[in-house]
Formats: C-alpha cells, structure tokens, sequence
C-alpha cells in the first residue's frame, strides 16, 4: 500500500470530522423539512378544519333553538330562517369532506346524513305544531324521532372532533419525536467523533512515528557505527520524508566513499600503493588460518635492493623513491593475482606466495631476481637485488618465517649479493658449518 505523506496524515482526522458534520447536517437538513412540512400542514389543513368543526356545533345548537324559539312565537318565517344556518353547516361538512386525512369520510358522509335527516324532521316537526295539523299523538312520535336525529348528529360531531384531535396529537407527537432524536443523534454522533478523531489522529501519529522511526534506526546504528553500508533506505513518499530518505542514502553514500577510502589508505604505502605492513601482517594472519585449516602449502620471498643507500647518496631521495616505485611495478607485473606484495620497510618488499610450496616459490624468485636485474630504471639504470625465500614449516608463526627469510636474505647479501637463498641452501651450510666445528673439534 502507497504510504501516506505527512500533510495527508495531518489532514486525515480534520477530513474525517467534516465528513461526519456534513452527515449530520444532512441529516438535520431533512428533519428539519419534514417538521417543517408538518408546520405548514397545521396551518393549512388542522386551524380551517378545526374552525369548521367547532363552528358547526355552534351553528348546530343556535339552529336547534331558532326552532324552538319559531314554535314557541308561532312564527312560520323564523322556521324558514333557520336556512341560514344549514346552508353554514353544509358548507362547514363540505370542508370537513375535503380533509378525509384528518377526519374520515366515512364519518362526514355519516354526519351529513344525519344532519340532513335531522334538519328535515325538524323544521317538518315545528312547521307543524305551528299549523296545529298534528294530532298530538302524531306530534310526540316527530318529537322522538327527532331527539334521535339531534343525538345521532350530536354524536357525529364528537365523532369528527375525535378523529381530528387524534391526527392532530399524532402530528405534534411525531414533530416532538423528530425534535427528541435529533438532539440524541446530535449528542451521540458529536460523542462519536470525538472518539473517531481521536482514534484517526492516534493512527496518523502513529504512522508518522513509524516513517521516522524507519528512518532514526538506520541512522542511529550509522552514529553508533554499527551500519553497514549495503543497505539503502526505500523512498515511498514525495513529502518531507521522502526526501529525509534521500538525504540519508546520500549521507550514506559519502560516509561509505570516506570510509573506503581511509580503508584503503590505512592498508596501502603511500609511496609505492603497495599494501603497507599493517596489511600484509592481516594477511599473513590470514594465511597462518587457511593453512591450520586446510593444510595448503605457502612460502614467502623478501626482496632487497642491492646497494641503495648508493642511489641516495648519488641521485638524491627523490630518484630513490622513484627507484622504489619501478621496483614495486616489476614484482608486482611478475607475481600471481593471488599472491599479495607489500613494502614492509624502506626498500624491503614482502611477496606471500599462496599455495606455493618452496620448490614453486624458488622459481618465482629466480624470474623476479632476472627481472630485476635486467630492468633499466630510473636516472640509475641497472641495479640488482637480494631475494631471501622460506616456506611454511608445522608451528610456524609470521616472526619465525620472517627470520628465515631474513636469514636467507642476509645470506645472500654475505655471499655475493644479486642472488636467491633458500631456507634449504641455509641449512645445508649450517649443518656444513656443524660438521666443519665437529671436525676441528675432533683434531
Ligand atoms: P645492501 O645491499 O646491503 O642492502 O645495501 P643498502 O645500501 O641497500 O643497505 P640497506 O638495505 O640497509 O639500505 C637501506 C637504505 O634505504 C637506507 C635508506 O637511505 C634507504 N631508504 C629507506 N627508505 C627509503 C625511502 O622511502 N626512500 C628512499 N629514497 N630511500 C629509502
Ligand atoms: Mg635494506
Ligand atoms: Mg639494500
């Protein structure tokens, strides 16, 4: 997974945040039109009908005492007044009728019908007693189909003022109930993301940690000098850590040139970029190992110009040097990739020969000695050198080889000089030297 840059794990918990507000303004938003809705329907709607509802029992109880009043006064006009008030409740019924969600219609039909009976058996009924063409008997039987009418229509009204205030408790009921929610979804989403936030700002530090760290581990084992120089950071981001990466892998990078190149200068002599002593004695070490190991045979040569302090004393130190630098090229053209040349002294050289026996290491010698012999150098043209060769005996360390060595090179020097001496030429002339005492001793 593509990792994160820093400004994105910074904006991570803000972008969360905002997204849930526009949720729960959305949310808002909605609830707020519907109540709102429901506002605008109690205003429209419930207020006329309610008004018609109560207007007509009103309306119901001046007209039933208007025919009281006309029967009582014998007056057959006030009778024919009482239109007024019908055609007032008619109209307040058809309003009724145009709301069957707040009152049903089967219940305004049923009022209607009512109404209508009751009104025609009534005004029948006061006609009636006004013209005093009822026998009593008919009249009381007018009567109490009348009061049934005026209970029945009573009862309609209830009815349609039930089903209205029902509807109406439900409306406000529900616009409570959206007011309720909304204030315990807005206290909980507002506890929600507090915990959201802060869990995303915990895993945003997190994670920024976790790039650092990637990087101050690395950093810490290059301070402490426990880095290993084959091993880059990865860049994945294109933020300020990514180029934290880069400028670790180029500080890498310069402290591994630096450390390679004091490396190299703590092994090499600076005059002939030969391996120094230091090196060669590592190496000798490392030889010594191989052959406790795997019993390979390996010998040694010590080579010495002949007669240098002369080329000083002559040319001056300068072609000296020169003189040594020549040397250094001829041993190191005639000698194998895997053996190891270094100037162990000031015009001493070292070669170990690996996996030479002395037999091998003689003949290695006798061409460097020709080769030396037969080079032009410097300013000082023909020079010749001394070469002193032993190989590895059971027991052997780096100081009892070297003495051989020397031995044989100081040999060389005693008889004649521009020669090779081998360890064994050594021992033939000490046990010569042996038998020579004997003899004189014996005499
Ligand atoms: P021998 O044949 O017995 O070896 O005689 P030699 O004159 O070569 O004697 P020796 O090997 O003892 O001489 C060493 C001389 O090498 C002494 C010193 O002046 C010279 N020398 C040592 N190191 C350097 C160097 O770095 N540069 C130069 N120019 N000369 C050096
Ligand atoms: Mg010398
Ligand atoms: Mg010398």
């Amino acid at each position: 997974m593509k990792e994160l840059t820093i400004l994105q794990k910074m904006l991570a918990a803000p972008l969360v945040g905002l997204l849930l507000y526009t949720g729960y303004m959305f949310y808002t938003f909605n609830e707020h039109n519907t109540n709102h809705s429901r506002m605008q329907k109690l205003q429209q709607d419930y207020l006329p009908v309610l008004e018609a509802i109560s207007d007509n029992t009103i309306l119901f109880d001046n007209l039933s005492e208007n025919l009281k009043d006309a029967v009582l006064a014998n007056e057959e006009e006030w009778v024919e007044q009482t239109q007024l008030e019908q055609e007032r409740i008619e109209n307040n019924l058809d309003i009724l009728a145009q709301h069957p969600a707040l009152v049903a219609s089967e219940h305004v039909k049923q009022l209607k019908e009512s109404f209508d009976a009751y009104y025609r058996n009534a005004v029948e009924l006061s006609l009636a007693m006004i013209h005093q063409d009822k026998t009593p008997e008919q009249q009381m039987v007018m009567i109490e189909r009348m009061e049934q009418y005026h209970t029945a229509v009573t009862d309609r009204f209830n009815q349609a003022k039930s089903d209205h205030e029902k509807t109406f408790v439900t409306l406000i009921s529900d616009t409570t109930h959206s007011l309720n929610q909304l204030l315990i979804v807005g206290a909980l989403m507002g506890l929600c993301s507090i915990f959201i936030l802060i869990g995303v700002s915990v895993l945003a530090a997190r994670s920024t940690r976790h790039s650092l760290q990637k990087v101050i581990h690395p950093l810490k084992d290059l301070a402490e000098g426990n880095a290993s120089f084959d091993k880059r950071l990865v860049r994945h981001t294109d933020d300020e850590m990514g180029e934290l990466v880069t400028w670790f892998n180029q500080l890498t990078d310069k402290l591994e040139q630096d450390y390679r190149a004091i490396e190299q200068l703590s092994i090499t002599d600076k005059l002939t970029q030969l391996y120094n002593r230091t090196k060669m004695e590592e190496l000798f070490d490392q030889e010594l190992n191989q052959i406790n190991r795997y019993e390979v045979p390996f010998s040694i040569v010590l080579i010495d110009l002949d007669h240098f302090k002369s080329v000083n004393d002559t040319y001056g130190h300068l072609t000296g040097d020169k003189v040594l630098q020549e040397l250094a090229a001829v041993l190191k053209n005639n000698i194998r990739k895997t053996d190891y040349l270094g100037r162990i002294g000031g015009e001493e050289f070292l070669i170990i020969a690996t996996h030479t026996n002395l037999e091998q290491c003689l003949i290695l010698a006798e061409n460097l000695r020709k080769k030396i012999e037969s080079f032009d150098f410097f300013e000082v043209g023909q020079k010749t050198g001394s070469l002193g060769v032993a190989t590895y005996h059971d027991g052997d360390d780096e100081k009892s080889m070297l003495q051989r060595a020397d031995d044989c090179l100081y040999y060389a020097k005693e008889h004649g000089r521009n020669q090779v001496v081998s360890e064994s030429v050594l021992e033939q002339s000490q046990e010569q030297q042996n038998s020579e005492t004997e003899q004189k001793a014996t005499e």
